[in-house]
C-alpha cells in the first residue's frame, strides 16, 4: 500500500494532521477540492477567539506562532495581526452593550490565507504529498484499511488505498455523511425561536472606510437593519468586513441604513458567502472502521474555530502516527484524541448545539422576538457600562443578560411588561428544550 493514510481537506484540521504523521515517517497523501489551499472561498471571521481555556487550550501569538500554551505545541503564522479589546453590540436607537478585556485582547484577528499558507508549508516540508483540484467522493472501509473514491482535475474518478483515510473536509463533509451515522440535532434547532443558520449571507470587505469603532467586533440589531444581526469588525490589514442575514440586507447595511456614511468613499475589496449547511450532531466516537473524523468534519459545527481544529488535527495526527509506527490499529490509542476532542463545550450538552444557543435565542433571534423600541430600552439600562467577557461563543449572550438583569428595576420603569415578557420566553424554553435560564445566574 503506498500511503498509511489520505487525508481529505486541506483546512487548518487536516493540514496539521498530515504534518504530524509525515514527521514521525508516515507516508500521507492530502487531497483538497480547491485549487489553492490557501485562498479564501468563503465567508470566515478570521480571528482567534482569545478566552483562556476555549476549547481546552489557551492560545498566544507571539514570535510568528500561534502557541498552544496548554497542549505545548504551535503552528506557524506570520501575517498581519490586528487586536480586538471591544464587543459592542448596538440596538435601533444607538444604546450600547459593551464587553471588553484587555489582557489579553478579546480576539485577535489574522489572515486565513497568511495561517494556510504557513501550514501548507510546513507539511510540505514534512513531506506530505498534496493533491489539490482533487475533491473526494466518498470512503469505505477495506479488508487491509481504507479507500477513498476522488474525482481529479480532469473529471476522472480513481480510488486511493490507505491504511487509514480522515475525513477533515469541513462543516459539510462528504465523508462523514457518506460513512458515519449522523445523527440531526435536536433542542433548540427543533424550536420557531431560533434563528441561527436559517439564510446565506454575504460578507464584503471595504476598505478606506469611515468606520468609527477601532478594535471592535461590533454588531446591530433589531428591525429597523433588516436583518436578525449585521456584524462590522475590522480585517488583520485594516479593512472593514461588513456581514448581514441575506445580500440584499449587507447592502442595506451599506448603503442605505444610517451606517452608510461610513461607507461612502469605500471601495469594495470581495464579497464572500456565508455557506449554508444543514447542520448534523456531532461525532461522539470519531472513528468508524479506519476512517477517523477531525476539526469541523467531526463536530459540524463553524464554532469549532481554528483553536478546535487544529487542536484535534494535532492530537489525531499523534494517535495514528503512533498507531502506524508499532503496527497495531489506531482504536488502542483513541481515547487520547477523544479527550481533546471532548474538551469542545459543544460536549456539555445534551442536545449539543444549545450550548451555543442557551442564552442564545433573546440574542440571535431578537428581532423575531422583540420590538425595536423593547431592544432599545433592553439596552439602555446597560449602556454606558463596560462589562467583562470575551468572545467565547457559547458565554458572550449570558455575560450581556447577566448585566441586564442586573438592572430588572430600571428596565421595569423604562418598559413596564418587558420582564414579564422575557419572563415567559424563558420559561417556554425551559420548558420546550430543557435549559436552565434564571435571572440569578
Ligand atoms: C462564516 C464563518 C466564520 C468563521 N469565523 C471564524 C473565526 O472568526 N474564528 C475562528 O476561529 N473560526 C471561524 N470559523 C470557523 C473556522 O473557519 C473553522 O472552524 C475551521 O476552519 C475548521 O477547520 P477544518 O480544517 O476542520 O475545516 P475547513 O477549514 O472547512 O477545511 C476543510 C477543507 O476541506 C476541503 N474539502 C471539503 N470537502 C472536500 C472534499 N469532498 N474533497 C476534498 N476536499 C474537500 C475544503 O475545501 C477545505 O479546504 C468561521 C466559519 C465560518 C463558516
Amino acid at each position: 500500500m503506498k500511503y498509511d493514510a489520505v487525508v481529505v481537506g486541506g483546512g487548518p484540521a487536516g493540514l496539521i494532521c498530515s504534518k504530524i504523521m509525515a514527521e514521525q515517517g508516515c507516508k500521507v497523501l492530502l487531497v483538497e477540492m480547491r485549487k489553492k489551499i490557501a485562498k479564501m472561498h468563503r465567508a470566515d471571521g478570521e480571528m482567534i477567539h482569545n478566552d483562556p481555556g476555549l476549547r481546552g487550550d489557551t492560545v498566544a501569538l507571539e514570535d510568528g506562532q500561534i502557541k498552544f500554551t496548554v497542549h505545548g505545541f504551535s503552528v506557524p503564522y506570520r501575517g498581519p495581526r490586528y487586536d480586538l479589546y471591544h464587543y459592542i453590540v448596538e440596538s435601533p436607537s444607538g444604546y450600547r452593550v459593551h464587553l471588553a478585556n484587555f489582557h489579553p485582547p478579546i480576539g485577535i484577528v489574522i489572515s486565513r490565507e497568511e495561517l494556510l499558507r504557513g501550514m501548507e508549508k510546513e507539511a510540505l516540508d514534512a513531506g506530505v504529498e498534496i493533491r489539490c483540484e482533487t475533491m473526494a467522493l466518498q470512503a469505505e472501509n477495506t479488508s487491509q484499511g481504507a479507500r477513498v473514491n476522488v474525482k481529479k482535475k480532469d473529471g476522472s474518478t480513481e480510488w486511493i488505498e490507505a491504511r487509514y483515510i480522515v475525513a477533515a473536509d469541513g462543516m459539510a463533509s462528504r465523508i462523514v455523511r457518506t460513512s458515519f451515522p449522523i445523527i440531526k440535532p435536536g433542542g433548540i434547532f427543533g424550536s420557531e425561536l431560533a434563528a441561527a443558520g436559517e439564510e446565506a449571507g454575504t460578507q464584503i470587505e471595504m476598505a478606506n472606510t469611515d468606520w468609527p469603532y477601532k478594535h471592535t467586533f461590533w454588531k446591530c440589531v433589531g428591525k429597523v437593519f433588516k436583518s436578525s444581526v449585521t456584524y462590522c469588525w475590522p480585517t488583520a490589514k485594516r479593512n472593514i468586513y461588513v456581514l448581514a442575514d441575506t445580500k440584499k440586507a449587507t447592502e442595506y447595511f451599506i448603503s442605505e441604513s444610517k451606517f452608510a456614511k461610513y461607507f461612502r468613499n469605500a471601495n469594495r475589496i470581495r464579497a464572500l458567502g456565508w455557506p449554508r449547511v444543514e447542520p448534523i450532531n456531532p461525532l461522539w466516537y470519531p472513528l468508524n472502521g479506519n476512517i477517523l473524523a477531525v476539526g469541523e468534519a467531526a463536530l459540524g459545527s463553524m464554532e469549532t474555530l481554528y483553536q478546535g481544529a487544529i487542536l484535534m488535527g494535532w492530537a489525531a495526527g499523534k494517535v495514528l502516527a503512533r498507531a502506524i509506527n508499532n503496527g497495531v490499529h489506531v482504536s488502542r490509542y483513541l481515547d487520547d484524541y477523544i479527550t481533546v476532542m471532548r474538551k469542545h463545550e459543544i460536549f456539555r450538552h445534551p442536545n449539543p448545539f444549545d450550548v451555543y444557543m442557551e442564552w442564545g435565542p433573546l440574542i440571535s433571534s431578537f428581532t423575531k422576538i422583540f420590538e425595536d423600541d423593547e431592544i432599545d430600552a433592553l439596552f439602555k439600562v446597560v449602556d454606558g457600562e463596560v462589562i467583562e467577557g470575551g468572545l467565547d461563543p457559547t458565554r458572550q449572550n449570558k455575560y450581556m443578560w447577566i448585566a441586564i438583569f442586573d438592572k430588572k428595576d430600571q428596565l421595569e420603569k423604562i418598559k413596564p411588561g418587558l420582564l414579564n415578557k422575557i419572563r415567559a420566553i424563558m420559561e417556554k424554553l425551559n420548558k420546550e428544550l430543557g435549559t436552565n435560564l434564571r435571572w440569578n445566574v
